[in-house]
């Protein structure tokens, strides 16, 4: 546990560095911890230093331990950073703070429903494939400014910004300053981008959030 801390004021220093190196503001980057696989116990040291913003990728695993932290520590903030299914869009609704990964029409549509029912207005982003993998979610780069466009038309969703997830043996910078300039274009200022073998590449290319998980909790 001693260990996981001493992980997480590196990280938080290493963005202080790259925001530094690249001319940014230092502390104009959110780090969002992500906490997927690892328990309450391994995450509290964490809270106790006094983060609150984290992320998870699966609803069901995030309702089994969020809600009992959300209690003691009101201020959580919690991203969604996975692969959302139409049947889940009330529960991540009523759950999390930010959902990352809007990157379909019917999920919009989900979305938007559910946030009429509840009227919980959890901030959402949309998640670009940026390498046009067919294995990896997302909305095509090509696509993404005519999306951006009906999320808020037809659904009125008030879209923040943009994530991506690199292609897992690529330079990540190509696909990072893609993301940036899709982001632009769609007049959207929120850019999720950067992991915990990347993160600093990601600050210096604008990220406004970078999510980093193994590197301060462990492998998984
Ligand atoms: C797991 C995960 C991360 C964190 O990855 P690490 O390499 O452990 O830092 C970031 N983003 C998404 C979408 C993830 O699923």
């Amino acid at each position: 546990m001693a260990k996981t801390l001493e992980h997480y004021q590196d990280i938080v220093r290493r963005i202080g560095e790259a925001e530094r190196t690249s001319g940014r503001k230092v502390g104009s980057t959110q780090l969002v911890a992500v906490t997927k696989t690892f328990d309450a116990d391994a995450i509290l040291p964490v809270i106790e230093a006094g983060h609150r913003v984290f992320g998870e990728n699966r609803v069901q695993e995030a309702q089994g331990k969020w809600p009992a932290l959300k209690e003691r520590f009101p201020d959580i903030e919690l991203h969604l950073i996975g692969p959302l299914q139409s049947n889940k869009a009330g529960d991540a609704v009523a759950l999390f703070d930010v959902i990352e990964t809007i990157d379909r029409e019917k999920i919009a549509a989900s979305l938007a429903r559910e946030i009429g029912k509840q009227g919980r207005h959890p901030r959402l982003l949309i998640q670009v494939n940026t390498g046009e993998e067919p294995q990896k979610a997302g909305i095509a780069p090509g696509e993404t400014l005519a999306f951006a466009e009906r999320c808020r038309k037809e659904h009125g969703l008030e879209i923040e910004g943009l994530m991506c997830i690199p292609p897992f043996d690529e330079n990540p910078g190509p696909h990072f300053a893609l993301l940036a300039k899709l982001a632009k274009e769609a007049g959207l200022k929120t850019l999720s981008m950067g992991m915990s073998g990347d993160f600093e590449t990601a600050v210096e290319m604008g990220a406004t959030h970078v999510r980093v998980g193994s590197a301060i909790f462990g492998q998984r």
